[in-house]
């Protein structure tokens, strides 16, 4: 009957985004007067899951699952959840989450509610609050099937540490043939990737070109941020694609966002809503970001963000 949460992770280490699962199931936990477990692939120390909430882990250990199957994947949570008696299963937000709830609602038959940013309001009715419209609306649904799947957005909940312990039990479900093997993973970067990152700094078109990316990364480097681009940016080849923020790119739920040189286009906007805390640096006092800006900085980008620089850096040598 306990909460059951998927947990992932990446060369043997949690997400950040896994702690923040667990958090959020022993907060719904606690409202339902029951435990939680985990799930977990190929970790280490899982045994850390117990300090987030959980007090049970169950461990796969798998190499031929190093790389994420969402068939394979749905199917160990499946039978973790029926073998729990699960009637609540918590997901992140991340894209292999999303690609794997679904196939989870089928085999369990369950209601699944996706960028869930809060704890339940209710237990019975089950009701919970997410995000709609691209962050535009929240909307409060009742899930109303018998096990029911949530989609928690990241970095809505945030991380709470309980102190607790869990016992790590080794799991082994069968596991079905998935028809896809995914035979190497490359990535482009190994920085912080946008969608765990607590700050990111972003930049437009603004900035006049790729040569001038260096003070983007150092602001970023400073303040141990991920780096970030407007569409346009990554369409001109001046960054990554993984690093466009929109409608048609990544979304990004950071506590802060750091807009520098893009004009706050309604696509762009819609990848940044649920950023909580909006910086902007625009020489433009027209431009439309501001609208959405929780700061704003009237001024040139190439003045502005090195005199920043120069400040945190002092600020974090006097504070260190
Ligand atoms: C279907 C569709 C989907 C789209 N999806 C996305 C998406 O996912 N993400 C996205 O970003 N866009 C998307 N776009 C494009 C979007 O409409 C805008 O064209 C784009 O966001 C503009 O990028 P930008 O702000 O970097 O550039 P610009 O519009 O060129 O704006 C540059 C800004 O920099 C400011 N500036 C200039 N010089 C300086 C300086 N020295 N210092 C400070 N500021 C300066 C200017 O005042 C201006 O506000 C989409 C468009 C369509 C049609």
């Amino acid at each position: 009957m306990s909460i059951l949460v998927y947990t992932e992770s990446e060369n043997g280490k949690f997400k950040k985004a896994a702690l923040e699962v667990v958090s959020y199931a022993k907060a719904v936990a606690d409202q339902m007067g029951t435990s939680v477990t985990a799930v977990a692939v190929n970790a280490d120390n899982a045994e850390t899951l117990g300090n987030y909430g959980a007090s049970k882990v169950l461990l796969v250990k798998d190499e031929s699952l190093k790389a994420f199957n969402a068939k394979k994947y749905a199917a160990i949570v499946e039978n973790a959840a029926k073998n729990e008696g699960s009637k609540v299963v918590v997901v992140s937000a991340s894209a292999d989450s999303k690609y794997l709830a679904p196939l989870l609602a089928v085999g369990l038959d369950a209601g699944y509610v996706s960028n869930v940013v809060a704890a339940p309001s209710n237990v019975s009715p089950f009701t919970v609050k997410h995000s709609a419209f691209t962050n535009k609306a929240f909307a409060n649904t009742e899930i109303t099937t018998d096990v029911k799947i949530v989609g928690l957005s990241n970095n809505s909940f945030g991380l709470v540490e309980s102190g607790g312990s869990a016992s790590v039990e080794d799991f082994s479900p069968s596991i079905p043939e998935s028809g896809v093997t995914v035979e190497s993973v490359d990535k482009a970067t190994d920085k912080v990737s946008i969608a765990d990152a607590e700050i990111v700094v972003s930049g437009g078109r603004g900035l006049k070109g790729p040569e001038n990316w260096g003070m983007i990364e150092e602001l970023a480097e400073v303040l141990g941020a991920a780096t970030a681009c407007s569409k346009p940016v990554s369409d001109l080849g001046w960054r990554p694609h993984g690093e466009h923020v929109g409608q048609t790119g990544k979304p990004v739920a950071s506590n802060l966002y750091i807009a520098i040189g893009i004009s706050g286009a309604i696509q762009h906007l819609a990848g940044i809503n649920s950023s909580k805390v909006k910086v902007v640096i625009n020489t433009d006092p027209e431009a439309p970001f501001f609208k959405a800006a929780d700061y704003g900085v009237v001024g040139d980008a190439f003045e502005v963000v090195p005199k920043l620089i120069e400040k945190l850096k002092a600020f974090k040598a006097a504070n260190a």
